[in-house]
C-alpha cells in the first residue's frame, strides 16, 4: 500500500522502516503536519499515517477521500484530532494504537511528580553551576499523600498502581470502576470529591467535549491549597490561563504538563534559537514550580517499536480486507 506519513521525525522514519522490513508497504515521509494546507500532498496515496498534531478536519478528510485515500492510520492512542463523524460519512477507516506501552506514560507521569516534589529540575540546574546548596530545595514525601487519578483506563490504572506502591492513598474517578484497583484498596470518588481531597491530581482521561477544560478556575478553586497537578493526557483538559492564575496565587503548588492546549505550533520542534510567540507558553515556562515537557511521555524504545508494529498491522489488515485490531469503533461515537 502507498502511504503518506505526516509529521515525520527521524525516529518515526527509523521505527516505521524497521517494522516494514518484512512487508511491502511504500512509505513517503513528509515533515509537515497534515492540514488544509498540506492535504494536497495525499494525491496518489491509499492511506495516510498521522500523529497527534495532524488535523483531520472535515475539509481535510474530504480532500483525502477525493484523492482516493481510504485509511487514516493514527500512530497514537488519542484520536481527538480526527472528525470521526466526517470520516464515517466519507466511508473512511480510522485506526489507532490503543495500547502500545501504557507503562511508558505511567512511569513518566510519576517521574514528573518526583521531579516536582523533590525539585530535581532545579537541583540539576544548580549543580551544573557548581552550586551544591540545598536552600530552597526542600521537598515533600509522596508516601502518605492523597493522589487523585482522573481516568483509570490503561495509563491511569498503571499510574494508580505505582502510586499505591509508593504508599499514597489513591483516589480515582472514572465513568467505570476498575475492579483490580478496588481490590488493592483504591477508592472511587466523584470528580468533585477527588478535586477537594487530593494533594496530587493526575489526568488520564481522553479529551472529549465533556472533559475539555476539566481543570478550570472553578475546579481549581475547590482544590487543596498547594495542590500538585500533572497532565500527561491532552492539553485541552487543562485551562492554561486558569493554571497560570493558580500558580501565581499559590493555590497550585506545582504543575507538570507534557501536553499543552496550543502545542501543535511548538511541540516536537527546536525553538532554542527562536523567539516563542505564544505568551501563555512563555509565561508558564517561567515558574520554578512548573515543569513542561514536549509531549514526551510515550517516547521510549518499547513504545516506539510497538507503535510502528501495530500501525503496520492495522494497515496490512485493512489492505487484506480484515478488520484492523486498532479500528475506531463507530458504535462508540456519540451522535452530534
Ligand atoms: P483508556 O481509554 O485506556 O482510558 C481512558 C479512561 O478515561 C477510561 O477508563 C474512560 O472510562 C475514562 N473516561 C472517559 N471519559 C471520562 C470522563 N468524562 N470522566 C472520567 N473518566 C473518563 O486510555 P489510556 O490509554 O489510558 O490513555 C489516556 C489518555 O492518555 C489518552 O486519551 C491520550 O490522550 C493520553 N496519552 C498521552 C500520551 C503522551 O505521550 N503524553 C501517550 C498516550 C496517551
Amino acid at each position: 500500500m502507498k502511504i503518506a506519513v505526516f509529521s515525520t521525525k527521524p525516529y518515526d522514519k527509523q521505527y516505521l522502516t524497521e517494522a516494514n522490513a518484512k512487508r511491502n508497504h511504500e512509505f513517503v515521509f513528509y515533515e509537515p503536519h497534515l492540514n488544509e494546507q498540506t492535504c494536497r500532498l495525499t494525491e496518489g496515496f491509499q492511506a495516510v499515517c498521522v500523529f497527534v498534531n495532524d488535523e483531520l478536519t472535515e475539509k481535510v478528510l474530504q480532500c483525502l477521500a477525493h484523492h482516493g485515500c481510504r485509511l487514516a492510520a493514527l500512530r497514537c492512542a488519542g484520536f481527538n484530532n480526527v472528525d470521526l463523524h466526517a470520516a464515517k460519512k466519507l466511508g473512511m477507516t480510522v485506526t489507532r494504537v490503543p495500547a502500545y506501552s501504557p507503562a511508558s506514560i505511567s512511569e513518566f507521569t510519576v517521574g514528573l511528580m518526583l521531579t516536582l516534589s523533590r525539585q530535581i529540575h532545579r537541583a540539576c540546574n544548580r549543580t551544573r553551576e557548581g552550586n551544591f546548596a540545598l536552600d530552597g530545595l526542600l521537598g515533600f514525601d509522596l508516601c502518605g499523600k492523597t493522589a487523585g487519578i482522573f481516568g483509570t483506563g490503561k495509563i491511569g490504572a498503571g499510574t494508580a498502581k505505582i502510586l499505591h506502591g509508593f504508599g499514597c492513598s489513591v483516589l480515582a474517578s472514572d465513568l467505570y470502576e476498575n475492579a483490580e484497583l478496588k481490590s488493592l484498596g483504591i477508592r472511587y470518588a466523584s470528580p468533585d470529591d477527588l478535586f477537594r481531597q487530593s494533594d496530587i491530581i493526575t489526568l488520564h482521561c481522553p479529551l472529549l467535549p465533556e472533559t475539555q477544560h476539566l481543570i478550570n478556575a472553578q475546579t481549581i478553586a475547590v482544590m487543596k491549597p498547594g495542590v500538585m497537578i500533572v497532565n500527561t493526557s491532552r492539553g485541552e483538559l487543562l485551562d492554561t490561563d486558569a493554571a497560570i492564575a493558580g500558580l501565581k496565587s499559590g493555590k497550585i503548588g506545582a504543575l507538570a504538563i507534557d501536553v499543552y492546549e496550543e502545542e501543535s505550533e511548538v511541540f516536537f520542534e527546536d525553538f532554542s534559537s527562536r523567539v516563542i510567540q505564544d505568551d501563555t507558553l512563555a509565561r508558564i515556562l517561567t515558574f520554578p514550580n512548573a515543569v513542561i515537557t514536549g509531549h514526551q511521555a510515550f517516547f521510549t524504545k518499547e513504545a516506539m517499536s510497538a507503535i510502528a508494529r501495530q500501525t503496520l498491522d492495522n494497515i496490512s489488515a485493512f489492505e487484506e480486507g480484515r478488520i484492523p485490531s486498532g479500528i475506531i469503533d463507530w458504535e462508540n461515537i456519540k451522535p452530534r
